[in-house]
């Protein structure tokens, strides 16, 4: 029996606003605890919520970012549960009126096709408080500071099939919130976080299992094992005859199991009903229009140009595009060289080795896009081998930043002058009849061997600065 998995995802997205859905207190990551609190986000009596204007414009780029359909009249409800870190009783979200509606959202695969995940909704709602077991002994403190922090959730349809498409789901989702501006993204921080709903059935069958929903799993490593291991653990329960139970699971990476958390809640659990304090909020086409104006670039559209237009492969687009620094630095370094792929071999290659070796970003490391581009262009031509490329490179990354100043003080320059070079095989020739000798009587396949030799010699002679390409034609030339 073959076991196919079927998961569908809900992402919550912090959105990138200066201040919180409903009231004014900051929304800055990091504070003591209850410093950026307020009345409203206590739920003193007597307060009401105002909404935050940034947070609908920046769910609606999000919409038209995933060309989905916007809500011209969404509303809020109130869903009711209780919890010490939800004061007020409720948390106010959206759910019989999203903000945005059914979409599609084309993922882009490490093997280059495109994987198309279809958004059922996506829904503004404010973030709960925390509950903080650990800084006061054997008591538990309330910190409010991320209560009403707002958040956009995003539900697609399950249409995933295996841990490789929710990975790519993420990247991409990622990607794009970054690009738009509308969220960091930040996982570490919580910004993104992903519940995975995961249910098993037969390959070839129609319907559904029963599903388990894996709650706030925060790296993408976690988000792989939880999905091996829950998927392992619901097959075990199917194979030997049971059912799952419908419920919500935590992953504990350290035990490397899922733990039942809470049976499932259903909407009736909550009594959603709409909220008295905040009106219906009402989009019209004309402020959709303005919006969808002012979108920057998307990520698929990015990939597409460097592909058609600069001739990079799929591979490539989709990992310089992965975030918006990355393309644009790319960009950068691609128009003022001309020569995009080596651009895009440098970037992956040496840069993000470079980057990953000391844990940096892009924007924090001392190399900058001209200078890269400077160094391509020496190679281009001709003034530098890439051995001595990696030299000059290492320098940059060492905090240097003029590539011809290096080449001078490094004395790197190539020697691509054909009298100089021609000096050196003369006299090379000359002192070694023998080796001529033997070459001149060789067979083709003999002769790429004995050339070797030659190429040594004069690549000392000229203390390693030889153009190679015109050192082998030359010597060709000279020895037939
Ligand atoms: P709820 O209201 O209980 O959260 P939804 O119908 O909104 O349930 O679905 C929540 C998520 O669960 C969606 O991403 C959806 O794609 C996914 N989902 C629904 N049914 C299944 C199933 N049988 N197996 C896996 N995922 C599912
Ligand atoms: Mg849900």
């Amino acid at each position: 029996m073959r076991w196919e998995k079927v998961m569908g995802l809900e992402v919550h997205l912090q959105l990138a606003t200066q201040s919180k859905i409903f009231s004014s207190s900051s929304t800055t990551f990091g504070a003591d605890p209850n410093n950026h609190t307020n009345p409203l986000d206590m739920a003193l009596p007597g307060t009401l919520p105002v909404l935050n204007h940034e947070a609908v414009t920046k769910a609606i780029i999000f919409g038209l970012g995933v060309g989905a359909e916007i809500g011209k009249i969404s509303r809020f409800d109130r869903k009711n549960y209780f919890y010490p870190d939800l004061p007020k009783g409720y948390q106010i979200s959206q759910f019989f009126e999203p903000i945005v509606k059914e979409g599609v959202f084309d993922v882009p695969m490490p093997d280059g096709s495109i994987f198309p995940v279809r958004i059922l909704r996506a829904h503004l709602e404010e973030d709960a408080g925390k509950s903080v077991h650990d800084a006061i002994p054997d008591q538990t403190g309330i910190d409010l500071n991320r209560a009403g922090t707002p958040l956009l959730e995003v539900v697609t349809e399950p249409d995933f099939r295996t841990a490789d498409q929710v990975v790519a789901y993420l990247k991409a989702l990622h990607a794009l919130v970054t690009y738009l501006g509308i969220s960091d993204g930040n996982m570490a921080e919580g910004s993104m976080r992903c519940d995975v709903n995961l249910s098993l059935r037969l390959e070839g069958e129609e319907e559904y299992g029963i599903r388990t929903e894996l709650k706030n799993i925060n790296s993408f490593r976690f988000i792989e094992r939880a999905i091996y291991v829950e998927a392992e653990r619901q097959q075990d329960i199917l194979e030997s005859g049971g059912e799952v139970t419908q419920e919500t699971r935590l992953f504990d990476p350290d035990a490397d199991e899922t733990r039942s958390m809470r049976s499932k809640e259903v909407a009736n659990d909550y009594r959603y009903f709409p909220d008295p304090d905040l009106l219906p909020v009402v989009v019209d086409d004309t402020t959709i229009e303005r919006i969808r104006a002012e979108l920057p670039e998307l990520p698929a559209v990015k990939r597409a140009r460097f592909t058609d237009q600069l001739g990079l492969s799929q591979y490539d687009a989709s990992l310089l595009t992965q975030d918006r620094a990355t393309a644009e630095f790319f960009e950068a370094v691609s128009a003022r060289c001309n020569n995009p792929k080596s651009a895009a071999n440098w970037i992956l290659g040496d840069v993000s080795a470079n980057l990953n070796k000391s844990g940096t970003t892009l924007n924090e490391s001392p190399l900058v896009a001209e200078t890269l581009a400077d160094l391509i262009i020496r190679i281009d031509d001709g003034t530098l081998s890439s051995k001595m490329a990696k030299t000059v490179f290492d320098a940059l990354w060492d905090g240097s930043s003029d590539v011809d100043e290096i080449i001078e003080q490094k004395g790197l320059k190539q020697v691509s002058d054909t009298g100089a070079l021609e000096t050196i095989v003369n006299d090379l020739i000359a002192n070694n009849p023998a080796q001529v000798e033997q070459y001149r009587a060789a067979d083709e396949g003999k002769q790429k061997k004995l050339i070797g030799f030659f190429v040594g010699q004069a690549m000392k002679a000229s203390k390693g600065q030889a153009n190679p390409q015109m050192l082998n034609q030359l010597l060709k030339e000279k020895l037939s």
